[in-house]
């Protein structure tokens, strides 16, 4: 199937330049699960051959790197997603973060988590991931108004990067990332 992953030595930096400069981008977070999903569902491997940024999540990933001649250090997405987070209030004005996903009660108290962990970050906006099909326009245009420079979308695996690929033109300057259950994780 030969699925792309990007090999970096510093995501963190590439991405904060990214964001900085206002290139809209997407991240998959690859490990073995979605691979062998990716092989089921061409709409998923199509996706991650378009995102901007595949990064190895995964110790399968890596393993299977290394066994080609390859050694990468793993980059599990939840760090790398936390470690934006602490870089975004370094900034002025810090990034405006959105965190969507979860269940309701979960994104919020990840925020507040996030908030006391790191005073002047801008979490400018939650929202679970168990919308009816009415809440969806007012969402919708929520995002459009505030367009966040970083989107954290936790529905899980394949739901959050299809759903990403159908709505990031919405915020083209966006760097959306699918987070899996890193709010649940957050919360606590
Ligand atoms: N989720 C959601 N909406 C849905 C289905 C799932 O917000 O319609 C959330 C769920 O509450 C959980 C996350 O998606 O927070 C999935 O987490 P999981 O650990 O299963 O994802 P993975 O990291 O394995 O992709």
């Amino acid at each position: 199937m030969g699925l792309p992953v990007h090999l970096l030595n510093d995501y963190p930096s590439w991405l904060a330049h990214r964001i900085q400069q206002r290139l809209g981008c997407h991240v998959i977070t690859l490990n073995a699960e979605m691979t062998m999903q990716a092989e089921h569902s061409p709409t998923l491997a199509q996706m991650i051959h378009t995102a901007e940024l595949v990064i190895p999540d995964g110790a399968g990933i890596v393993l299977y790197l290394k066994l080609h001649g390859r050694h990468v250090d793993r980059c599990p997405g939840i760090e790398l997603s936390a470690e934006l987070l602490m870089r975004s209030h370094q900034f002025t004005p810090p990034w405006s973060i959105f965190f969507f996903g979860g269940a309701p009660g979960v994104a919020e108290k990840a925020a507040e988590v996030w908030k006391q962990k790191a005073p002047g970050i801008a979490i400018v906006g939650v929202q679970n991931g168990y919308l009816t099909p009415d809440d969806q326009p007012a969402f919708l245009e929520r995002l459009k108004v505030l367009q966040p420079q970083l989107i954290y979308v936790g529905l899980g695996v394949p739901r959050q990067e299809l759903w990403i690929a159908q709505h990031r033109y919405m915020c083209p300057n966006s760097v959306w990332i699918g987070v899996g259950g890193s709010f649940d994780v957050w919360a606590g």
